[in-house]
């Protein structure tokens, strides 16, 4: 409902539609702040995409 995703990274939240770091993970996407979140996800998808 609210079109705003969360960075797994750092729990900010960013605008989908402007974000420019962004990545889909077995079948969710993510939306990230800087390329530094997008790699630290990209290193360790697991323990950022457990839905916690
Ligand atoms: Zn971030």
């Amino acid at each position: 409902m609210a079109n705003q995703s969360k960075d797994p990274i750092c729990g900010m939240n960013v605008d989908p539609n402007k974000a420019q770091y962004k990545t889909e993970y077995q079948g969710n996407q993510y939306v990230f702040c800087s390329q530094q979140c997008l790699t630290k996800f990209k290193q360790n998808p697991n323990q950022y995409s457990s839905g916690k």
